[in-house]
């Protein structure tokens, strides 16, 4: 079989399976399968593939059709202007998160030498895309997951930022390391009992520990601010990812651990996405 009929024939079990974008995930899996481009998979379509490609393809598209995300067959995302390697251990990086390294850089725009903390590192895209931005930026990343710390280091080492940062596996009340002029984070945001309402791809797949925030979707947020409010130091700027729907119960639980928030930032699609706040007192 040639790689154009395999293309179709892929393209055919994803969109039995509803799956919207069929066509480009044929590609893309294929792609994978025989380790080449897309585009040299679009302009090779007549050759024909071994036994082992043609395996290795239909089992791509089996998962895929069960729903399993791109990225996490793939093992790989694109977010800001980077490329990170990916495990089903990682939150898969978002688009709308990358409103946040859009403000953090706005923010610190003429600033150097920022000692700057992620809570909840994940893949490390955020950390490791404002470390590849701001030269002499220094960066420390924590996550409660192992695996986590294990990706992270490995896109830290990736993308050449290796002597940059340092990652600690651990939670967050129990970290006491440091003091930071900038803390991010991206926490589960999402309510316990919401979860099972999120797309399939999502849900059933993505880590739920990055995603659920507890029965009212702020447990982790308010330990984030808790913590960074000791971790933090004087006039230090902690940026946060919320929900569409938490920025004024964000905003009390930051005026009561000593921040200000200066603003609300809205996510592509114009919701509410992120609060950057000041650490005053
Ligand atoms: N934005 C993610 C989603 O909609 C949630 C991420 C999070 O909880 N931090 O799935």
């Amino acid at each position: 079989m040639n790689i154009c009929n395999a293309l179709i024939e892929g393209a055919e079990i994803l969109k039995k399976n509803s799956i919207s974008s069929a066509q480009l995930d044929s590609e893309i899996l294929m792609s994978k399968a025989i380790d080449k481009s897309r585009e040299y998979v679009l302009t090779n379509s007549l050759e024909k593939l071994d036994q082992k490609s043609l395996s290795l393809f239909s089992d791509l598209i089996k998962s895929r059709s069960f729903g399993k995300p791109i990225a996490y067959l793939t093992k790989k995302k694109f977010f800001w202007k980077y490329e990170f390697d990916i495990t089903e251990d990682v939150l898969i990086p978002r688009p709308d998160t990358e409103v946040l390294v859009e403000s953090i850089l706005k923010l610190t725009k003429n600033r150097t030498k920022l000692s700057v903390l992620d809570i909840g590192v994940g893949s490390g895209c955020l950390l490791l895309s404002i470390i590849k931005e701001k030269k002499s930026f220094r960066g420390v990343g924590i996550d409660v997951s192992k695996k986590c710390i294990h990706t992270s280091s490995f896109n830290a080492f990736k993308l050449g930022v290796k002597n940059k940062v340092k990652f600690f596996n651990s939670n967050i009340d129990n970290f006491k390391f440091g003091k930071y002029d900038l803390i991010i984070s991206n926490p589960p945001y999402i309510k316990s009992f919401e979860l099972k309402y999120l797309e399939k791809d999502i849900v059933d797949f993505e880590p739920i520990v990055a995603l659920d925030g507890g029965l009212d979707g702020l447990s982790e947020i308010r330990k984030v601010i808790k913590n960074s409010s000791e971790l933090i130091k004087k006039n230090g700027k902690l940026v946060l990812e919320i929900a569409f729907n938490q920025k004024q119960k964000v905003k009390s639980i930051l005026f009561n651990n000593g921040f200000y928030a200066n603003k609300i930032i809205k996510d592509l699609a114009g919701k509410d996405r992120c609060i950057i706040s000041t650490k005053i007192k």
